[in-house]
């Protein structure tokens, strides 16, 4: 009897997960499991009451949820074992998951793992906002939770903290259930979404206001006005609610709690040319290997790895030590993060993807063993993606770095 209760399990349902199981019983893997803690695939897709999804995979455009049951379909045609309602709690050793679901609490074990979780928006909590504690304070995610699975909209005139692309479709989500924000605020100088989408709220009649940031909550029961410092001058808004936009991080619990670990600038898993990670039994794809990307991209990437992934089930796991990708402040950020000598695997990723900590004008260079190998000078925005095109010789190199020299 197989001491495998599967070849690869899949931790994760959202376009990332499912891409990666659909391509790797497309490529004759056997038993794909697929766990979600949710009730339904689709991921962070299935709250989005709003379009475009899909048009690059499926060749037409859905709104997020009709995005989320067309996964949830292809994922089943595929034959794929699909367990929603279960929760993975532990990455044990050796290839083992920890779950809990109405089942109780089990222990599966596969070939390889595959953990695709996704990303969060930075709670109140976690930005250390002051003031009074009154119910109306959320992020995108939850306010579109709320409005998808409850028919609620927990405020009618909110102020928008941030500027990513996400903080525009909280605009959206607002305007579409009946609330108008007092004002969307960016604590930068310049919009972090790139033009012409940033004009959106303006276009739509919400202020925009740059260099400000969000200094006191105030209100008992509900949110009855903010503090906020607007170029350096403290000012008080009326409002009934503060939505907190972006700021995304990696949902990498399962990692942090491992003997794997995060990579310190994505705050994911640091992942090789082929997705995969440290422990070679594990591989990780979508946004928790950087926030944030869009759904298109994490269910392109997590396709790309699955047809890695297909490829390596077989094999004995790698032995060969990954040599880590390094970097110049103020990259924030390289994926892959690490590299393993060619190995006869298709690559995952034909580019290196960078962000910067902040905008930085100068010159960005890839050095393979002290050579340089690629540059391009600019002025490089903040939590914007940069591609590098990884060079064929760099997975034999011993040093991998990425150097950046201000210039004014
Ligand atoms: C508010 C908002 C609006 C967005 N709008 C757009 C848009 O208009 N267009 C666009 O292209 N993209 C949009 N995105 C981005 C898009 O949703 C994501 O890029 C995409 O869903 C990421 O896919 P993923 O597979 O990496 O992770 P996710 O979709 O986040 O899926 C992760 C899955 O893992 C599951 N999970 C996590 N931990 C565990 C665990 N321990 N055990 C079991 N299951 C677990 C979660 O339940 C979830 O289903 C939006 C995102 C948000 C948050």
């Amino acid at each position: 009897m197989s001491p495998f209760d599967a070849d690869v399990i899949v931790i994760g349902g959202g376009p990332s997960g499912v891409a990666a199981a659909i391509e790797m019983r497309k490529r004759g893997a056997g038993r794909v499991t697929l766990l979600d803690r949710e009730p339904a695939l689709g991921g962070a897709t299935r709250h989005c009451s709003h379009s475009p999804f899909g048009m690059l995979e499926f060749g037409r455009v859905y709104f997020g949820a009709a995005y989320g049951r067309k996964l949830e379909r292809e994922a089943a045609t595929a034959g794929v074992d699909i367990r929603t309602g279960h929760s993975v709690v532990q990455l044990e050793e050796g290839g083992a998951v920890t779950v809990t679901s109405g089942r109780g609490v089990e222990t599966l074990r596969a070939r390889r793992i595959l953990v695709t979780t996704g990303a969060r928006e930075k709670p109140r909590s976690a930005r250390l906002l002051s003031g009074d504690r009154p119910i109306g304070v959320v992020t995108t995610g939850t306010l579109q939770a709320y409005i998808a699975f409850h028919g609620l909209v927990p405020f009618r005139r909110p102020l928008i903290v941030g500027s990513e692309l996400v903080s525009l479709s909280a605009v959206l989500s607002c305007l579409t259930h009946g609330a108008r924000p007092v004002a969307m605020i960016e604590p930068r100088s310049h919009a972090l979404a790139r033009p012409p989408l940033n004009w959106f709220p303006t276009l739509v009649g919400v202020p925009f206001h740059r260099g400000t940031d969000i200094v006191d909550i105030i209100g008992r029961d509900r949110v009855e006005a903010v503090t906020i410092r607007r170029n350096g001058e403290l000012e008080t808004l009326a409002c009934d609610g503060v939505l907190l936009t972006g700021q995304f991080t990696p949902e990498s619990a399962l990692f942090l709690q491992s003997s794997i670990g995060v990579d310190t600038g994505s705050d994911g898993p640091a992942v090789d040319q082929y997705g995969r990670a440290r422990d070679p039994l594990h591989f990780a794809a979508g946004n928790v290997l950087r926030a944030v990307e869009t759904g298109g991209w994490a269910y392109r990437e997590g396709r790309a790895i699955g047809r890695s992934l297909a490829a390596d089930i077989g094999r004995d796991p790698e032995a060969a030590q990954p040599v880590a990708v390094t970097f110049d402040d103020p990259v924030k950020l390289v994926v892959p993060n690490i590299l393993r000598r060619a190995a006869s695997l298709p690559a995952a990723f034909q580019d290196f993807q960078l962000r910067f900590l902040r905008r930085a004008k100068g010159r960005l260079s890839l050095e393979l063993d002290g050579r340089e190998v690629w540059h391009a000078s600019g002025t490089w925005m903040p939590e914007r993606r940069v591609l590098v095109p990884i060079p064929a010789t760099a997975p034999q190199a011993q040093h991998v770095h990425f150097r950046f020299r201000e210039e004014s």
